[in-house]
């Protein structure tokens, strides 16, 4: 056979070029069509550490995650050794609902694609593309053994690809941009490794009632301990007509936003008038605030107790205001016997309110309505009141048990979040 048309070496170069030109827009169109993926990989965070509870930790993380992402879409979830990876249509528009799940250490939007260097460098245009940097590393992790090239090989071939094509500089100190491929199931690349929310999954540590008011702290209160795998419900004490249902909408929308983090809280809202009345009508005026605590106290542990709740939680830290000395919190709690989380205790007002900030409850929070306790309080509340004394006053407001189980009976209860 002869090539009448190759007149000359320079046809010959101009063909070859042609197959090569021809080749790599056959990898392409395979790679980007056919196979390259968007998947999100989420690592484990602190479940890691529960040995033996580790599979029940990992499960509950796995339910979590499907609640919050079921609304969204398909998607599918798989475990990959400690990695969750979630795929599906549009798996981008979940990594803001991923930024709020506890229980994840971190979190990342990959691209996913077949196990062979052409597909992983395919991978790598695509990130690089969005990439604004000038140096960059490359940090390689091959789970998968069989794959034919070790970590220190894949990082040198795509070090070497990058800083070609990109005129970067591989700086392996102080990269602006660090490139991260793992050979698992799949190949994964990506660049942004987000920080997750950390902490337990929710519901691992049971379920917490939480006395919520309208302020700043018992909104970051809640964030904590559903931090620490505890389920929420929730107990707010309103005194109709002196507080308004504006009021009682505001602590709605506070828990809304608290239940992005925790998933869905039962709330009781009890109506605390007649108890705030006849305390402020028969006890010492210097007396009431605390001898209300006390009231807010037993009602949140009897609601907790009837619905299998195990313990308090409270926004109080320690010297904010005269209910928070340690004589006022001796006094507040003497009378409950389930153990009370009060996890702001060692923290000032600027703390708080930065973690409030973050979580989204402060502007809600510093929004001005009256609240049941600024309303009933004393000029001059007892900063250290004594135990036996309060007893004493108290015995002036008779049948109290009577006065708990009318409130309780008189509380709406509702579910917030979804
Ligand atoms: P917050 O502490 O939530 O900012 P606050 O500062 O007005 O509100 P404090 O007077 O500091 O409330 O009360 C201490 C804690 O007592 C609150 O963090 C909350 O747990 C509980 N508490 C106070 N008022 C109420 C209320 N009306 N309903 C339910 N719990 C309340
Ligand atoms: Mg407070």
């Amino acid at each position: 056979m002869t090539f009448s048309f190759l007149n000359s070496i320079h046809d010959i170069d101009s063909l070859i070029d042609n197959v090569v030109e021809a080749k790599e827009v056959l990898i392409h169109r395979k790679f980007t069509w056919r196979i390259m993926n968007r998947e999100i990989l989420i690592k484990f965070g602190e479940i890691f550490l529960k040995g033996e509870n580790r599979r029940k930790f990992e499960i509950a993380l796995l339910e979590n995650i499907k609640k919050r992402i079921n609304k969204f879409g398909d998607f599918k979830i798989k475990q990959m050794g400690a990695v969750y990876s979630i795929c599906g249509e549009n798996v981008e528009n979940l990594m803001d609902e991923i930024s709020k799940i506890f229980g994840i250490s971190s979190f990342s939007l990959s691209w996913s694609v077949e196990k062979n260097l052409e597909a992983i460098k395919e991978a790598c245009k695509n990130e690089f593309d969005n990439v604004n940097a000038s140096s960059f590393k490359v940090e390689a992790k091959r789970s998968d053994k069989k794959f034919y090239l070790n970590s220190a090989q894949i990082c040198n071939e795509i070090g070497d690809f990058i800083s070609n094509k990109y005129n970067l500089r591989v700086d392996v100190h102080n990269p602006d941009v660090i490139l991260k491929i793992e050979i698992k199931n799949s190949a994964y690349v990506y660049c942004h490794n987000n920080k997750g929310l950390g902490g337990l999954p929710v519901g691992t540590s049971g379920l917490g009632t939480v006395l919520i008011s309208g302020g700043i702290d018992s909104p970051v209160a809640s964030f904590m301990m559903a931090k620490r795998g505890l389920r929420l419900n929730a107990v707010h004490y309103s005194t109709p007509p002196y507080t308004s249902a504006r009021s009682v909408d505001k602590v709605k929308r506070i828990l809304d936003v608290v239940s992005r983090y925790s998933g869905k809280i039962k709330f009781f809202n009890v109506n605390f008038c007649d108890i705030q009345k006849k305390i402020k009508t028969l006890c010492a005026e210097e007396l009431t605030t605390i001898i209300s605590r006390r009231f807010m106290y037993k009602i949140a542990q009897i609601i907790c107790t009837n619905e299998k709740s195990s313990c308090l939680i409270t926004g109080e830290s320690l010297g904010q205001v005269a209910s928070q000395t340690v004589g006022a919190i001796n006094c507040t709690s003497h009378d409950v016997d389930i153990p009370i989380f009060r996890p702001l205790i060692g923290m000032d007002k600027e703390e708080i309110t930065k973690i409030a900030k973050k979580i989204g409850t402060f502007d809600i929070s510093i929004e001005n309505f009256e609240d049941c306790c600024s309303l009933f309080s004393p000029k001059n509340p007892k900063i250290n009141p004594i135990l036996k004394f309060v007893e004493g006053d108290e015995k002036k407001l008779g049948d109290m048990k009577q006065m708990i189980n009318d409130a309780i009976d008189n509380s709406e209860v509702s579910e917030i979040g979804d």
